[in-house]
């Protein structure tokens, strides 16, 4: 991205790394080192590429190219191991990373299935860290904007209002500087990625699918190692379904019918449940791949019995799991968690209809970094 006069080269393609080597006069293979070293070295500065002449590194300095990877300005550790990381940009902007290692061999927390908390150990899913041997396992939780438009009344984001969407170079930059702080070997630790953290990243379509391409071709990070969350962006999800390569999909429910969703979500004025769930339906699945439902449970709003044989109803028949989240409170937020009992209880119903459900574990909650709870807090 261009922030002034400065040139970033995180987010750059290999097509458009040429055009700027062959602008100062260089052979087409530069390109190639830069990519190389920007992305699967993940190097902060150009000084730093040693496959480069000095002239070139100097000329690319004059001409104020820079890398591009944010600033990890804070973190917060949690007593859980989480970290929350405030990522600064160039100008200024700042969002929230979250790095999630497993620890106890549960990734829950980070919607993939391996280690969330079941009910009946007919469900239990089998945690394969150890067979997996070496490496660290972890989950990095990404922003794909500034705060958020849509003002879901459960999440802090939505105070922050949209500031701006984030560059691809920004989105891979959070990763890059994550993995270079925690000194991750990409060859032998385990990390997946979830589009989760700061805003909706259906609202910045573009942007996101050019960061997945340069995450999967430069970082080296499987797609199928990725998911990404929406609220439900109707159209957003049908292109989604069409890309060559894509990350999982999870679509944040949190209701079980369009009165209370109208109420917690807005966007469901635009695109109601039945939209939501044709596009849920058709949405082309791979083989052994499941969609994820998310629903927030809110103590006596959309909790109770009934909710849950609504929810059944509405998911019957998609290859799809359940994944509960107990509302992470925050100030300014008006709704209470539920006891764990009627997580419990709503989880319970779910299963014996025969959906796969799973209570995420909350993450970070005491720093701020669980879910919805991401809004820049400075404690
Ligand atoms: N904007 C996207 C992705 C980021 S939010 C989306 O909404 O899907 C990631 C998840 O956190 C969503 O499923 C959302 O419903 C959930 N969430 C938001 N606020 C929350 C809160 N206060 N407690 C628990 N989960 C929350
Ligand atoms: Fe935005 Fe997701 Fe928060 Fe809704 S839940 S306000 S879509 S970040």
């Amino acid at each position: 991205m261009v922030a002034g006069q400065q040139i970033e080269l995180l987010g750059l393609e290999i097509q458009e790394l040429k055009a700027l080597v062959q602008g100062a006069g260089e052979p087409d293979y530069r390109a190639g080192q830069l990519f190389e070293a920007i992305y699967r070295q993940r190097i902060r500065s150009i000084e730093e590429i040693s496959t480069l002449p000095l002239q070139l590194r100097s000329t690319l300095a004059k001409l104020a190219v820079t890398v591009g990877q944010p600033r990890l300005e804070k973190r917060y550790s949690s007593s859980d191991g989480t970290i929350r990381y405030l990522a600064a940009f160039s100008d200024g902007k700042k969002v929230e990373t979250v790095w999630m290692p497993e620890g106890d061999g549960g990734e829950a927390g980070d919607g993939s299935e391996a280690g969330e908390q079941v009910l009946s150990t007919k469900y239990q899913v089998p945690s394969t860290s150890s067979e997996l041997g070496t490496g660290n396992r972890a989950t990095i939780c990404i922003s794909s904007q500034v705060g958020c438009a849509v003002d879901c009344r459960f999440c802090l984001t939505a105070l922050l209002g949209l500031q701006r969407n984030l560059s691809a170079g920004e989105i891979v930059g959070q990763v890059a500087a994550v993995l270079n702080d925690r000194a991750v070997a990409l060859d032998h630790d385990r990390i997946n990625l979830v589009f989760m953290g700061q805003g909706e990243p259906f609202l910045n379509y573009d942007n996101f699918m050019k960061a997945v391409r340069l995450l999967v071709d430069g970082l080296g990070i499987a797609a199928s190692r990725m998911t990404v969350s929406t609220s439900g962006i109707v159209p957003r999800i049908y292109d989604f379904g069409r890309e060559p390569v894509r990350p999982k999909l999870a679509i944040s429910l949190n209701a079980s019918n369009d009165t209370s969703r109208r109420q917690l979500m807005p966007i469901t004025r635009k695109w109601d449940l039945e939209q939501l769930l044709a596009a849920a339906r058709a949405f082309p699945l791979r083989p052994r791949e499941r969609l994820t439902f998310e629903y927030v449970l809110l103590d006596g709003v959309n909790d109770s019995p009934q909710a849950a044989r609504e929810l059944v109803e509405l998911v019957r028949g998609i290859r799809a799991k359940v994944n509960l989240i107990a509302l992470n409170p925050g100030a300014g937020i008006d709704f209470r968690t539920p006891a764990h009992e009627r997580v419990l209880d709503f989880q319970q119903t779910l299963v014996r209809a025969g959906i796969p459900t799973y209570i995420r574990r909350p993450r970070g909650r005491d720093i701020f970094a669980a879910c919805g709870q991401l809004k820049l807090s400075v404690a």
